[in-house]
């Protein structure tokens, strides 16, 4: 293949579990003969960053942590590769000339360079959950103004996308989004009220980022998926509906109102979540698990206990209110993972700060624009700190 057949490709979080299964998938797909690397960003590992940017022959690299700026230019010194360090660069990145961007930083942190990306007219692979659970009209809009195409990664969202290219969008009465669970998912409260962290991100099936995996213990992943679809697919909040399933082999279903359901099926691999992205509208050979039915003896499904769950009661609130009540939960839920991170607070006060986080900003408004939604973000976390300090003294 010549140079101008290859695709332009940026990968922001390019360190991370999605950004290294991103990496392997491109390198399943042809590598540097099939995809030319605009940028890539990581934070933390300097040297995996390095390492990948010059196998791959990436343009631009970029590190969040302007402290690690000096470690980045000797990793990458005598390659020929421009680097950057800090929120600019990062959304440098985001800006570079590129056809796709996969978009998989974690947190609010994403926001900034993946809006820059959209604005300038990239396809956008999205694994970040922020960017639509936070900014949701705001990334749309720009989504809608650069002209590129939005493809979800999320494998929920990714299943219900690809659903929908079955069965199209007319008469869609409801998506069903499945949930393993987690690994709490027939602990007791009281059992709950105990966790470590390290128990919390120890998931059952899929192997995922820290932050990802204890939300996904506590089920504010599924929360925040819950908004993340409404957004994509522009539902009404009762038409998301959310289903444990402890096996993740249904990754998502939709429903029609002839009573039809389509369900997308497969291993629990990032990989085809992210390959599909990647060459959408072909599908290309991807060396995941095959599902094998022999092998299958059961597929069960559970109510989510909202008691024990409350995310998901939550994220139906966010939902109902609109506006900038999903920037509102995301900004007290990072706050609170941090002080249960930082052991300030216990596994089931993470759904307490945010409940109370959100009663004390019932009235955040619109989301008139990214700075309304960088500003509820940063409330939420003042009022979310607050009431951190608050559990800690009642306990
Ligand atoms: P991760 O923690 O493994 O990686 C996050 C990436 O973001 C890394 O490259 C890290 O260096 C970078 N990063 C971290 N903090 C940053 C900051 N402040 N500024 C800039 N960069 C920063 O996370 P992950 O599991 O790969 O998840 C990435 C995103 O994809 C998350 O939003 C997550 O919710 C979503 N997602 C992940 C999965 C999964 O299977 N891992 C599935 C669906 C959605
Ligand atoms: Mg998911």
């Amino acid at each position: 293949q010549t140079s101008q057949e290859r695709r332009r490709l940026t990968v922001l979080g390019a360190t991370g579990s999605i950004g290294a299964s991103t990496l392997d998938v491109v390198r399943h797909l042809g590598g540097k003969d099939a995809f030319k690397i605009a940028a890539l960003t990581g934070r933390d590992n300097i040297e995996v960053l390095a390492r990948e940017a010059i196998a791959l022959g990436a343009e631009f690299v970029a590190t969040a942590d302007e402290d690690r700026y000096g470690a980045l230019r000797a990793a990458l010194s005598g390659t020929g590769i421009v680097c950057g360090a800090g929120a600019d660069a990062l959304i440098e990145a985001g800006e570079r000339e590129a056809d796709i961007v996969m978009a998989a930083i974690v947190g609010v942190a994403g926001l900034a360079p993946t809006l820059a990306a959209a604005r300038r007219g990239a396809d956008i692979a999205l694994a970040n959950k922020e960017c639509l659970v936070s900014a949701g009209q705001v990334f749309k809009a720009e989504m809608a103004a650069g002209g590129g195409r939005l493809l979800p990664v999320d494998s929920e969202h990714n299943a219900i996308h690809q659903c929908l290219a079955a069965g199209g969008n007319q008469a869609l009465e409801r998506v069903v989004l499945t949930a393993s669970g987690g690994p709490f998912r027939n602990h007791t409260l009281e059992q709950m009220a105990q966790v470590s962290a390290d128990d919390a991100a120890a998931h059952p099936n899929w192997s995922m980022g820290r932050k990802i995996s204890i939300d996904s213990a506590s089920m504010f992943n599924k929360a925040l998926e819950m908004i993340e679809a409404q957004h994509l697919f522009d539902l009404l909040p009762d038409q998301v509906e959310v289903v444990i399933h402890p096996q993740s082999i249904i990754h998502s279903m939709v429903g029609y109102a002839d009573g039809s359901m389509l369900a997308q099926l497969g291993a629990p691999d990032m990989r085809t979540a992210i390959g599909y992205a990647l060459a959408y509208p072909e599908r290309r050979n991807l060396p995941v698990e095959r599902l094998d039915f022999t092998q299958l003896s059961r597929l069960d499904f559970q109510v989510p206990d909202e008691a024990r769950f409350p995310a998901v009661r939550l994220a139906r609130e966010a939902m109902e209110r609109g506006g900038l009540a999903g920037a509102v939960l995301n900004g007290a839920k990072e706050r609170a993972l941090d002080a249960f991170l930082a052991k300030e607070i216990g596994f089931l006060q993470m759904a307490d700060v945010v409940e109370r986080t959100m009663a004390r900003m019932a009235d955040a408004g619109a989301a008139t624009g990214i700075n309304a939604v960088y500003a509820a973000d940063a409330e939420a976390r003042v009022i979310a700190a607050e009431e951190i300090v608050g559990l800690r003294r009642a306990a």
